[in-house]
């Protein structure tokens, strides 16, 4: 089936208590037994639960997964999947990562003996010469943030497959409708749902979709073992959002097309960077391994000045951290999302003071242009 129908069917019959159509929430702990030493099909929450569970098979037929696994956040999946390593393992990661992600990998994750390693994964043959006999991860995401940097998920799974190492792919600002990572051959994908697969700006969840049964196993004793799943009630409101799933990111992929075409035409902006601008040097990559944009992408004013004072005057783009909402965002990596990285590593990275994010959200695309416009003084 396609995803627009898998969205609203997968693994959600109608309820077999009473038919109800929608999954019902089962607010509950804990599950009575059949019979001493027989249990029913779920015993205790953190361990499972029929919420969860049709959540969880939507999320894996989404993405062509066999399993998926939902969690109380997109850290809590970045955690439980790093917790597959175990000490003196080295992992690599891509050196331009969600901070949140570097944050865990640099203060968690070295201190519990795993080595990790950044390596900018535009470059193959960096990647091929960076890994060790004991490199057992590769960690990618793309498109990034806030720089839309892409990588190759085809010919990354391709180098890791032969060596037996296991390959995550941060799908967030892509969506299962934009990029499908388990597709090119990557083993985990993983997701912040509060981004797109909700898309209400009203739940933080996580999610990470696999193919491999040993995976499987093992990320669901994690899960059970760390506590790390997410709550029945915010399942209920994911699986809510996740039906108009396609027909959000068509409006998504499609408003921010046509904003970062006319932000192109700009004399005020001195770059837009969106991976379907034809002078986007990745666009060939996306246009192979991806089938829109998503709603997020960057773009330089001439100067710091100006992109101050146009995060000042919007008035239908909401001043905020975030993305993946129906509504329309706008921020500041330079001091606001990035600000936590040093000011030389930001930089480097690009990130200055002129660039600004926005989230595009499903409004009609000529009001969002026409408050960029307003705000720009530009008509
Ligand atoms: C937001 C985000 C995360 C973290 O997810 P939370 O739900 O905020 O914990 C991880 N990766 C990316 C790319 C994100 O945008």
């Amino acid at each position: 089936m396609r995803l627009e129908t898998l969205a609203i069917h997968a693994g959600q019959p109608p309820d077999p208590a009473y038919g109800a159509v929608m999954p019902p929430i089962y607010q509950t702990s804990t599950f009575a037994f059949e019979a001493v030493g027989k249990p029913g099909a779920f015993d205790y929450t953190r361990s499972g639960n029929p919420t969860r569970k049709a959540l969880e098979d939507c999320l894996a037929a989404l993405e062509g997964g066999s399993r998926a696994f939902s969690f109380a956040s997109g850290m809590a999946a970045v955690a439980t999947a790093l917790a597959l390593l175990d000490a003196g393992d080295h992992v690599l990661v891509h050196d331009d990562l969600y901070g949140g992600t570097y944050r865990y990998l640099t203060n968690v994750t070295v201190r519990q003996g795993v080595e990790v390693g950044f390596v900018n994964m535009r470059d193959l043959d960096a990647l091929q010469a960076a890994i060790r006999p004991a490199t057992r991860m590769i960690w990618t995401e793309t498109p990034t943030n806030p720089l839309m940097n892409l990588q190759d998920l085809a010919a990354i799974a391709a180098i890791a497959r032969d060596r037996r190492i296991i390959t995550v792919t941060d799908n967030t600002f892509a969506s299962p409708y934009n990029q499908r990572p388990l597709d090119l051959g990557i083993d985990i994908s993983l997701h912040s749902m509060t981004k797109y697969i909700n898309g209400h700006s009203d739940v933080i969840a996580g999610a990470l979709i696999v193919r491999d049964e040993g995976l499987a196993e093992r990320l669901g004793f994690l899960q059970n073992a760390l506590g790390t799943p997410l709550s029945p009630f915010d399942c209920f409101l994911v699986l809510r959002g996740i039906k108009t799933l396609p027909i959000r990111m068509e409006a998504h992929n499609a408003n921010a097309l046509a904003i970062a075409r006319w932000l192109q035409e700009q004399p005020a902006v001195a770059e837009v960077l969106h991976p379907g601008l034809d002078s986007h040097p990745q666009r060939d990559l996306a246009a192979r391994q991806m089938r829109g944009i998503g709603g997020t992408f960057s773009f330089r004013m001439q100067t710091g000045d100006a992109a101050v004072r146009l995060l000042e005057r919007v008035k239908l783009f909401t001043l905020a951290e975030s993305l993946g909402g129906v509504e329309s965002l706008i921020e500041h990596p330079w001091t606001m999302t990035h600000v936590s990285v040093p000011e030389d590593a930001r930089r480097r990275m690009g990130i200055d003071e002129r660039m600004i994010r926005i989230s595009v959200g499903i409004e009609h695309r000529d009001d969002l242009i026409e408050d960029l416009a307003q705000a720009m003084g530009a008509g």
